[in-house]
């Protein structure tokens, strides 16, 4: 019996991104998925229609998400402050970025609400997420699929998402709290990273021409570890002595 069922409110903390979504009949499937599920948290990065009669059509009783959603303009306004940041993606890339797959993503989501929030990323209908959008993820998510045909309808994908963390709630429940570390923001961590490029670059460890992969590395390590606040700190701190002892060798 469920009727007394109350939703974990980590769930409110659970931000669903959606990048330039062509079908404003998507964006309206889409707050009906997490509605159902017990979200509510939705940012559209340039939309290409909305507001919009059909998305509200669409959307049946979670007209409300649809009136909460936040339209931004671009993904780093969509993604500032969240705590983990996850691309959903149809396609596993050569490159890796550390993946995960739609049930360990939900467990990692609902081990991180408690710290803050986090933010799934969802791609465009025709072409998904690109690499450059990708880099700001931290993580990739894959919904397993036939290997001859992956690509889900985006509020199809939404909806598997949702649920799986509905389900992890539960799960969580029943084992203690994971972080209790202050976790850095996705802005924090983007300052880290291009501190850390240009730090680089005046010790002469890196030649950005010839090393155009070598930062998806750097940040696939860093992510993994997840850092907080105060290592990000320390680890600048590393950066800015190195810096300065490079000048003076000059
Ligand atoms: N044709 C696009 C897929 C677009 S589907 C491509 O090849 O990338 C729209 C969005 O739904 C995707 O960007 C992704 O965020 C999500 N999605 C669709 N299928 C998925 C899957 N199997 N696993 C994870 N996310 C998926």
């Amino acid at each position: 019996m469920i009727e007394d069922y109350a939703l974990h409110e980590g769930l409110s903390k659970i931000r669903i991104v959606l990048i330039e979504t062509s079908h404003p009949g998507n964006i309206g499937g889409v707050a009906r998925a997490m509605k159902n599920m017990g979200l509510s948290n939705l940012v559209l990065v340039n939309p290409k229609e909305f507001p919009s009669i059909v998305a509200s059509q669409r959307a049946s009783s979670a007209g409300d998400v649809l009136d909460g959603a936040r339209v931004v303009a671009t993904l780093d306004e969509a993604v500032a402050g969240a705590k983990v940041v996850i691309g959903a993606s149809a396609r596993l890339r050569k490159v890796a970025w550390p993946q995960l797959n739609v049930r360990e993503t939900a467990e990692l989501a609902l081990t991180t609400v408690d710290d803050g929030e986090v933010a799934l990323v969802f791609g465009r209908e025709d072409s998904g997420l690109s690499n450059a959008e990708m880099d700001k993820c931290h993580y990739l998510a894959h919904i397993p699929t036939n290997p001859v045909y992956s690509s889900l309808n985006l509020s199809a994908a939404v909806q598997v998402f949702a649920y799986e963390c509905l389900m992890a709630t539960e799960i969580q429940s029943v084992h203690s709290k994971g972080y209790t570390s202050d976790l850095a923001t996705a802005d924090q961590l983007e300052g880290f990273y291009e501190h850390l490029f240009q730090a680089l670059q005046d010790i002469k460890f890196l030649d950005p021409a010839k090393n155009a992969r070598f930062m998806r590395r750097m940040r696939r390590l860093f992510n993994r570890t997840r850092l907080d606040v105060k290592e990000v700190d320390i680890l600048r701190g590393i950066l800015t002595a190195a810096q300065k002892q490079a000048n003076r060798d000059q």
